[in-house]
């Protein structure tokens, strides 16, 4: 049984301060749900406080991205050591973002894969299709790729906890979402994928969350498809409501009223 994980990716949104109000509603907000696990991926500068707010609580922290090397002159990065030690148990890499305005590869994301899991933290390796890519049929071929880059190197074992997010790229702060068929279609691929470059059991395992455009209305159906394990959540991530929602027609989904 996977648990569902609804993470919140706050981009560059929400100062520390505004971040540390934010989950003290979000807090109260989510207090009794159980089931869902619940992740905020604020700027960097605010893990170390929000660590504090969320200790106890059933919210884990996350970061946006990180660097491979354990530390060294990399002016501006951040290593997985200082991440866990800002309290963070997820790091999200790979993202679309990164991918088209740092430049970050497929071989990137699998050392940085390789260092986050060296130092405890799980990985949320994003991948996903741009829209010329869908258009021309290509969608499987990059996830393939995507997946079998990304994951290089790592072992079944490592490959069982870690979470990838399948993020089509033009439905990413877009308001078009996948239709539910259709993200379903993709994280099964993924799955099968994982299944063959390790086996059954690991692709039984791992969890694989749908990103783009999800929303309190959209989340119930998106959530319900099988191979659907949780969302990566920007624009509706940064309302209280709006994320609050998202996470309680997940919980929903899991036990339908009677
Ligand atoms: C994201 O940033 O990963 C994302 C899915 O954004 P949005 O929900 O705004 O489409």
């Amino acid at each position: 049984m996977r648990t569902p994980i609804i993470a919140g990716n706050w981009k560059m949104y929400k100062t520390p301060r505004e971040a540390v109000s934010f989950v003290e509603e979000l807090k109260k907000a989510v207090a009794d749900v159980q089931g869902v696990e619940i992740l905020v991926c604020p700027t960097f500068l605010a893990l170390l406080p929000l660590s504090v707010i969320l200790e106890g609580s059933n919210i884990r922290l996350g970061a946006q991205n990180m660097f491979w090397a354990a530390e060294g002159a990399y002016t501006g990065e951040v290593s997985a050591e200082m991440l866990r030690e800002s309290g963070c148990t997820y790091v999200i890499l790979g993202h679309s973002e990164r991918r088209q305005y740092f430049g970050e590869t497929d071989a990137n994301v699998a050392k940085k894969a390789r260092a986050a899991l060296d130092n405890g933290l799980v990985p949320i390796i994003c991948v996903g299709e741009s829209i010329d890519e869908r258009k021309t049929g290509r969608t499987a071929t990059v996830i393939e790729r995507q997946v079998h880059g990304s994951l290089a190197g790592l072992a079944a074992d490592e490959v069982t906890g870690l979470v990838v997010a399948y993020e089509p790229v033009w439905a990413i702060g877009t308001g078009l979402t996948a239709s539910p068929g259709d993200a379903q279609e993709v994280n099964a691929l993924i799955r099968r994928l994982i299944g063959e470059l390790y086996d059954r059991g690991t692709a039984a395992s791992v969890r694989i969350q749908y990103g783009g455009s999800v929303k309190p209305g959209n989340a119930a159906e998106l959530m319900s498809q099988p191979d659907i394990d949780g969302a990566l959540v920007g624009g509706a991530s940064l309302k209280t409501a709006d994320f609050a929602g998202i996470i309680k027609a997940t919980v929903e989904t899991l036990n339908p009223p009677q």
